[in-house]
């Protein structure tokens, strides 16, 4: 995969093209609940790169905004509804960018889990990856990569855009 230098995603209905100038920044799982309502999914997976990494092929203007906390905003297609991506003040520099998006390969696998207390409690993760969570979502946990132990979400985390 390393020969390509780009990669291009679309939203369901096409309208909305862009394309990635690789490599990204980072890959992660999200299990924010944030995202878990804003994409309808259990999980997410965003990819993250510099501002001046993304273009747009066509569609841009189709890409509605929803302010989703005092430093996110998350945009959608406004004709079919994909979400594609989310900024934060946070970290002005880079856009993430949802995985499941892309009709190209991005060169890069999903790296961490955020937001793992937040998880989906009828999610099962086998993987090895490592788990972040905590106030933050993205402290690291004490539990082994290797269980899945199913202690209860906490309550009081605070939701906000994956990092
Ligand atoms: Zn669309
Ligand atoms: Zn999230």
């Amino acid at each position: 995969m390393e020969e390509s230098t780009s990669a291009r995603g679309a939203c369901l209905c096409g309208e909305v093209c862009f394309e990635v100038t690789l490599p990204v920044s980072i890959c992660v799982h999200c299990h924010c609940t944030m995202c878990q309502r804003g994409i309808g999914a259990g999980f997410v997976t965003w990819f993250a790169v510099p501002n001046e990494r993304l273009s747009f092929v066509s569609g841009k203007q189709n890409l509605v905004r929803y302010t989703s906390s005092d430093h996110g905003t998350r945009s959608f297609c406004g004709t079919c509804g994909s979400s594609m991506f989310c900024e934060s003040k946070l970290h002005p520099d880079e856009v993430d960018i949802v995985l499941a998006n892309m009709t190209d390969p991005i060169g890069a696998d999903p790296q961490l889990h955020i937001y793992f207390d937040d998880r989906a409690e009828w999610i099962d993760v086998r993987d090895g990856l490592p788990r972040l969570g905590g106030e933050t979502g993205v402290e690291p946990l004490d539990q082994s990569p290797s269980t899945d132990t199913p202690s209860p979400p906490a309550p009081s985390a605070p939701s906000a855009p994956d990092a």
